[in-house]
């Protein structure tokens, strides 16, 4: 036990050097969330050899696990504070979840397989997070109940921006998401200012689609 923790300590100091800081992203609190969660817990017991490598893997049920430079670079982009309330749209493996819950107050996470939910609130209950609130369903419809947030961030990619999740930011908040086609989608940082968003471009990326569940 001793000697794993050792272990998965280096490979994650690993990580952060050759995956992240090595490609600019700067926000110390950021990595030392990454160098602090156990990845290979979110991970099935099959890839866990390859938790720390520089790729998404699969996490079951047609999903996956993105690329920890990716989550690294998205948490840096949404500008996390310590009071944040935020919004995370497809929980997957919980990785991300772990890492808005470490650097924000409260996180709202919505899946719309249940059986990802439940493993996701299973791995990250034993982590002993108790800022985070689990919701399954589709995340194209917000969560009203408990909006405003101060950020958003869309784990699937999105054909577009969909107006709840606009009208569910502050004012001054921020949303994060993959936005485009199969294959092909950009990394978009929306600021919101006098009740729209003010976009910027972030490089190209590749995600699973978000699926809207029809009523
Ligand atoms: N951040 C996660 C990424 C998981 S992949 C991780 O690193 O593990 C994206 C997730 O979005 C998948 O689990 C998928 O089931 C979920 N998803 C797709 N469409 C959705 C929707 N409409 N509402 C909520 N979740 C959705």
């Amino acid at each position: 036990m001793e000697i794993d923790n050792v272990r998965t300590l280096q490979e994650r100091e690993e990580m952060v050097r050759k995956q992240i800081l090595s490609r600019n992203v700067k926000d110390e609190r950021v990595t030392q969330a990454l160098l602090k969660i156990p990845r290979h817990l979110f991970v099935p017991e099959f890839y866990r050899k390859y938790a720390y490598h520089d790729t998404p893997l699969v996490i079951g049920e047609g999903q996956t696990i993105s690329q920890p430079y990716i989550v690294a670079f998205m948490s840096e982009l949404l500008e996390i504070q310590p009071t944040d309330r935020i919004l995370e749209i497809g929980t997957g493996s919980g990785y991300q979840t772990a890492v808005c819950a470490e650097l924000a107050s409260e996180v709202y996470t919505i899946e719309r397989i249940e059986g990802l939910s439940q493993k996701a609130e299973a791995v990250l209950e034993s982590l002993g997070y108790r800022n985070i609130h689990f919701f399954v369903g589709d995340g194209t419809k917000g969560i009203p109940e408990y909006a405003p947030f101060d950020k958003i961030i869309v784990t699937a990619f999105a054909t577009e921006i969909y107006q709840v999740w606009v009208e569910e930011l502050k004012e001054g908040g921020i949303i994060v998401l993959p936005l485009g086609e199969d294959f092909r989608q950009t990394l978009v940082r929306g600021r919101k200012q006098n009740g729209s968003l003010k976009i910027e471009k972030h490089g190209s990326v590749v995600f699973v689609p978000l699926i809207e569940d029809t009523p």
